[in-house]
């Protein structure tokens, strides 16, 4: 091609992608992996499955329920050749597109929202913060959250490696400023956190349509829910 890229930094950048291709086919073949083993769980916890979900394995249940669809929906995520779990939420999200938004089965309010067993195909609603269903069209958007909260891991990662850096004097870092970065990343973080998915907006109930405080999107974040007055909450 052009003579200043050697062919070595070619086969770098080839070979580098290729694994950042593997990574996200590792992660989500494993993802797939907890699906099957919640999945096969589920019946044999009758009744205990949220509470052990929630005491003993480190994601949320929101979480474990997504981790299922994407099993139960397998044969349909291979046809279409998805290997990423982020391509699986948006193509799951897009599958449930038609579904109008219209508020399913009530569910009771207690702990085992998730059972009972008798809908063996159809997974179980997920849920916001606020414990709202959230419709189906807005499923993907509140799985990504994920994304947003490992960007705010990232600089975090950065100011950790940082402080390191300074506990044992490294040159290098003598004139970074700890409290200034501390600060500053404080901030970054407070971006993303404030920026997550974190409730159906109430206005709208979840339909974005015309709904000028959520601006269409159809969910807020927990600064706009906390503005929500409590009224508007029973939707
Ligand atoms: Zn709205």
């Amino acid at each position: 091609m052009t003579e200043a890229i050697t062919k070595t930094v070619t086969a770098e950048i080839v070979q580098l992608h290729q694994q950042v291709f593997d990574g996200l086919k590792m992660a989500y073949d494993r993802a797939m992996d907890i699906g099957k083993i919640l999945s096969e769980s589920k019946p044999k916890l009758k009744g205990q499955f949220v509470r052990w979900v929630e005491e003993d394995l480190p994601f949320a249940v929101r979480t474990a329920q997504i981790y299922m669809e994407v099993y139960a929906n397998r044969e349909k995520l291979k046809s279409a050749n998805v290997c990423a779990l982020s391509d699986a939420y948006i193509y799951l999200a897009e599958q449930k597109k038609p579904v109008e938004p219209s508020e399913p089965e009530k569910p009771t309010k207690d702990t085992d929202v998730l059972e009972p067993e008798s809908r063996p195909a159809k997974t179980d609603p997920a849920k916001d913060s606020a414990d709202q269903i959230i419709p189906n069209h807005l499923v993907g958007i509140f799985a990504r959250a994920t994304e947003l909260r490992s960007e705010a891991a990232i600089v975090n990662a950065v100011l950790q490696r940082t402080k390191e850096a300074k506990k044992i004097d490294d040159p290098l870092y003598m004139y970074i400023s700890l409290s200034m970065l501390e600060a500053e990343i404080g901030n970054v973080k407070r971006i993303f956190n404030q920026s997550l998915p974190f409730a159906v907006c109430a206005y709208c109930g979840g339909r974005g349509t015309d709904c000028t405080t959520c601006k269409g999107t159809g969910w807020t974040t927990s600064v706009g829910w906390a503005a929500t007055p409590e009224e508007m909450k029973e939707f």
